[in-house]
């Protein structure tokens, strides 16, 4: 599966709980890595921690990111020396993960083997792989008086933990093209019996994930049957602001919408299941007509049953599609 932060992690620990009792299931997690940033000198992967600490036990599940029984003594110190920037929450657990990553990586190793590392710590039950070894970093296009055209680009973390998702003209992965898939992405892809696109954030997160060339054709070309779980419910995100981006890229806040975007693989999209929130089974017959098997659910993930429940019915409408 592909993943972005909270959604995706909610999801795979549902997933985990589902497969429990059947040994031979073999789970790879692609993560999306353009939410990384240097802060201080420290290279931290958002997304990548989110899915680290929530299948590892670690994750401060109140807040859904960073660790448990966090303490804020260095983020103290550095504001009490003004330092910028203040906005971002670096907890003291959780830079001790950041000071191995940013270790290992001026040691010379490629973010995959960094990942693998930290994760063998966790225990996490399944393969967790970033989608790239390369630098890639979202950026969005806001409004800024001060400048001479009247717009800025800011880094995605600022963007959305600093200014609260204002509103924007574009999402642009800063060095999407130029990157590579990480070691194993592709043959995850194309060797996977089931391929799921969680409820993570169709821009920039599985966006993101897809603008690495090579990416979304090897979802489109699978063997794997692809089953997506819409992250809209409602015509709304659910938590997190997900309904600030998708107009930027033209999509309507909606479950149908979103499966539209994505596409049906027999219309030369990446879809060939897709799951709509229960309240949103007006949804099924039109993407039914576009060649998605759509069933309506319920997609709520508020704890670890639902969640359970939730990638249960994934893998029974992979199973359906598998039987052809
Ligand atoms: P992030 O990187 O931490 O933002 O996490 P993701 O991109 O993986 O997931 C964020 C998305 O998850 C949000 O945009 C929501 O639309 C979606 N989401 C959050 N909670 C739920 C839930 O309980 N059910 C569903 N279906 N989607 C959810
Ligand atoms: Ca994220």
């Amino acid at each position: 599966m592909l993943s972005g932060g909270i959604g995706g992690a909610r999801f795979i620990s549902g997933l985990r709980d589902a497969l429990d009792g059947r040994p031979d299931a073999e789970v790879t997690v692609i993560g999306n890595t353009a939410d990384d940033i240097w802060l201080f000198g420290l290279r931290v992967c958002p997304d990548l921690d989110t899915v680290m600490y929530t299948l590892g036990g670690g994750i401060d599940t109140e807040r859904g990111w960073g660790r448990a029984e966090e303490t804020w003594h260095a983020k103290e110190e550095l504001a009490a020396y003004g330092v910028e920037p203040s906005w971002f929450g670096l907890g003291d657990r959780d830079i001790a993960t950041h000071l191995v990553r940013t270790q290992m990586l001026g040691a010379g190793f490629p973010l995959s083997d960094v990942t693998e590392a930290l994760c063998a710590r966790w225990n996490l039950g399944v393969r967790l792989i970033p989608m790239t070894d390369d630098r890639v970093e979202t950026h969005v296009v806001i409004d800024d008086a001060g400048q001479p055209d009247g717009r800025r680009a800011v880094h995605f973390q600022e963007y959305w933990v600093r200014l609260q998702a204002p509103p924007a003209h574009a999402v642009i992965p800063v060095g999407a093209e130029d990157a590579k898939p990480g070691p194993g992405v592709l043959e995850a892809i194309a060797d996977a019996d089931v391929m799921i696109v969680p409820p993570s954030n169709p821009v920039v997160s599985i966006g993101t994930i897809l603008a690495v060339p090579g990416v979304a054709d090897a979802v489109r070309t699978t063997s794997a049957v692809v089953v997506g779980v819409s992250p809209i419910i409602g015509g709304s995100p659910v938590r997190g602001m997900a309904d600030r981006l998708l107009p930027v890229i033209g999509v309507d806040v909606t479950a149908q919408a979103v499966a539209e975007h994505y596409g049906a693989r027999s219309a030369g999209g990446l879809l060939d299941g897709w799951l709509v929130d229960a309240s949103d089974d007006s949804a099924v017959a039109p993407l039914v007509d576009l060649g998605l098997v759509t069933r309506a659910v319920p997609l709520l993930m508020s704890d670890r049953e639902l969640s359970r429940e939730l990638a249960a019915e994934v893998l029974d409408l992979a199973d359906e599609l598998r039987r052809g």
